[in-house]
């Protein structure tokens, strides 16, 4: 038998970024127990590296803001494939959620009459993102822990113990979901430093790891996005929706190469900065696709009236959405417009003084000059795509964030549905108050309704979940070891390479064959050492996800043969209204290799928009995405 720590929850959450500790307030607040479990640090997920800010419509900088608008936003930068119930409840209620988090303690930026202060980003109408600086998703997290101190406070008053209902457990891995019966019964894990196991018997787990970035090459994230609670979902039995769609951030940084892919905000843009090639030209004038022309200003005196008169002026296309600004930066330097290091240029030095960059962007700033040596007060930064942000996830439902296996629950970038095929800036921060409350409630609402009868977890469950964990210190049975770090090495650089911002059929199938290779080299993958803090140990258990990941996204990226969003096919450039209606669901495949079984992807039908939702937008504009079928009954057609 496995030796193994073992503790007993109402709920486990595993993530503490701003999806995950959201849920535990809420499933606390419900009056369950809840475990928060994280890779890294207590206070150091990805969330907080979130800067430019949080999308609300609370219509403090534009009193014409409202939820209609920031749906029709969200819907029009998702191209219309999105989840219109996640669209709908998102752009309702995200308001009332960062109020709430000003009555946890958060202090937001403030406007001349002391209401929260709103940025301009991309695809967003009218200045949207709640911030505190470039800092905002620092002070998410730093108000959220203050909250869960604050309960556990009130617990130590009633049961003479912090932890009696909400524990942290920091820098211990989940690797295994335990079902009985096909129901959640438990999660497994090891402390990362120690290396020893961890059981966790709880009916319901709330997954909110976040995203898949470090499948690829160039990216933004961190060493924790490697796709975990996908994977996890996926081998427990849940399905996962538009892999497919994965955001490259026009702006990351580009040199030094120890640096590239770090992320520059948005925010130089919403605050001015514009995009420049190497003759000095704004070329994104030239970039403004069918669908939203119209929307944005076609000269540079007009995009520059905007930023002072946004009533009377439209948009500059610097802030197209991500998708278009990235593809545009891709062209200009396809054809040799680009700047030295294989980039273009970021330019807010010439377009504000230099005391108030450093006020706006003190990250920026910094950034730049301690990484790049670049003063952006007196320069130009120079900047390209960088793999930022999967819109694929879990599928859940959108009211009570539950996955399709019952007691699994999912909120945050690792669930999928919300931003369709591309999210714009701002509504994740939104997108993880709104579902992390609502994967709490729904994860307490299921244990209340399970009363005494909570699945138990089966011994030898556990010990297959240790045996799989421990599988990379045995030598190969025969054949030459692999070395786990050549082995990631080797997939981000093809998924970079054949999967990432142009496709084209035959050079996913070529990643795919790598995927395949790499495959079968896993299961000759060789750690040496022991348990105790083992990072080789740790990347060959994470590597196991990013390649199922890896796998959906280019399975479903060589099926959807059109170009939308995060998915742009070079041998199919057009958006088709007959895949605007299809999802692609990714599930795992009964067979013998269960640490990365095979990938199954179908198409399935998307509930169609409600019609009071539907009649949001104007027929000219929904005949771009949709079908003439599909619009018959819009009240257009009868005037
Ligand atoms: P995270 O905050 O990443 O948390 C994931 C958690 O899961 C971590 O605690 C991690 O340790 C844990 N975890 C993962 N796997 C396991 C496992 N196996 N076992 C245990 N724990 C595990 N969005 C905006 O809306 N506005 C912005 O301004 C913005 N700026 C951004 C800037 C940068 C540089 C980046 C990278 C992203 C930015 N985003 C922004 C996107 C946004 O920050 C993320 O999408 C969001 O924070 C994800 O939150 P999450 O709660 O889903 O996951």
């Amino acid at each position: 038998m496995t030796e193994v720590e073992r503790h007993s929850y109402d709920v486990v959450v595993i993530g503490a970024g701003g999806a995950g500790l959201r849920a535990v307030i809420e499933a606390r607040e419900r009056g369950f127990s809840v475990a928060v479990v994280c890779k890294s640090l207590f206070g150091k997920a990805h969330t907080v590296m979130a800067e430019g800010g949080c999308a609300a419509s609370m219509g403090n900088a534009n009193s014409n803001d409202n939820w209609q608008v920031h749906f029709r936003d969200t819907m029009r930068g998702g191209k219309f494939l999105n989840n219109w119930r996640m669209a709908e409840l998102h752009a309702k209620e995200a308001p009332d959620r960062v109020w709430e988090l000003e009555t946890y303690g958060a202090l937001f930026d403030r406007t001349a009459d002391g209401r929260i202060s709103q940025r301009n980003f991309g695809g967003h109408t009218y200045p949207r993102l709640a911030h505190v600086g470039d800092r905002t998703g620092l002070e998410l997290i730093r108000t959220m822990q203050q909250k869960i101190v604050s309960l556990q406070q009130e617990d130590f008053a009633k049961y003479g113990d912090y932890e009696a209902r909400i524990k942290v457990f920091a820098e211990c891995t989940v690797t295994e979901l335990l079902l009985t019966d096909g129901k959640i019964s438990g999660a497994f894990g090891y402390w990362r430093e120690s290396g020893r196991f961890i059981l966790f018997d709880a009916p319901a787990v709330v997954l909110a790891t976040g995203g898949i970035g470090k499948s690829f090459k160039v990216t933004s994230n961190s060493w924790e996005y490697t796709g975990d609670g996908h994977a996890l979902a996926l081998r427990a039995g849940a399905k996962l929706i538009n892999m497919e769609f994965v955001q490259f951030h026009p702006t990351g940084m580009v040199w030094p190469p120890s640096v590239k892919g770090i992320l520059v905000t948005e925010g130089v843009r919403g605050d001015g900065g514009v995009l420049k090639n190497s003759d000095d030209k704004r070329f994104m004038f030239e970039y403004v696709p069918d669908v939203f022309k119209g929307q944005y200003a076609d000269s540079e005196d007009e995009a520059d009236r905007w930023y002072a008169d946004a009533d009377n002026n439209r948009r500059t296309p610097d802030l197209l959405p991500r998708d278009e600004v990235a593809r545009a930066i891709n062209s200009e330097v396809k054809e040799g417009r680009g700047s030295p290091h294989g980039g273009v240029y970021l330019d807010i030095a010439s377009r504000l003084p230099a005391e108030e960059i450093r006020r706006r962007l003190p990250s920026m700033y910094h950034q730049f000059k301690e990484l790049a040596d670049v003063d952006i007060t007196k320069e130009a930064m120079e900047v390209g795509p960088t793999c930022h942000y999967v819109m694929g996830g879990i599928e859940v439902d959108p009211d009570t964030g539950a996955a399709s296996v019952p007691g699994l629950f999912a909120a945050g970038e690792c669930s999928g549905g919300m931003h369709g095929s591309n999210r714009l800036g701002g509504n994740s921060l939104s997108d993880l108050l709104v579902f992390g409350r609502r994967a709490g409630l729904g994860a307490a609402s299921y244990v209340d309704g399970l009363g005494d009868s909570r699945p138990a977890v089966a011994e030898a469950d556990v010990d297959a979940a240790a045996k799989m964990a421990l599988e990379p210190f045995d030598p190969p049975a025969k054949g030459v070891a692999e070395n786990p770090y050549t082995l990631h090495t080797e997939l981000q650089q093809s998924m970079n390479d054949l999967v990432g911002i142009i496709r084209k059929a035959g050079e996913i199938r070529q990643a795919l064959e790598k995927l395949g290779e790499i495959r079968q080299r896993m299961a000759q993958v060789t750690v040496e050492g022991h348990r105790q803090f083992n990072p080789g140990w740790h990347l060959a258990v994470d590597l196991r996800n990013m390649l199922l990941v890896s796998e959906c996204v280019a399975r479903a990226a060589l099926l959807r043969t059109e170009s939308r969003g995060g998915h742009t096919r070079d041998d199919y450039p057009g958006m088709d209204a007959d895949w605007r209606h299809k999802l692609l669901v990714c599930s795992a495949k009964a067979g013998d290799n269960p640490v990365v079984p095979d990938v199954d992807v179908v198409e399935k039908e998307q509930i169609p928009l409600r019609e009071d939702l539907l009649e949001l937008f104007e027929l000219d504009e929904l005949g771009k995405y949709f079908t003439d079928a599909e619009l018959e009954n819009h009240s257009g057609r009868n005037t």
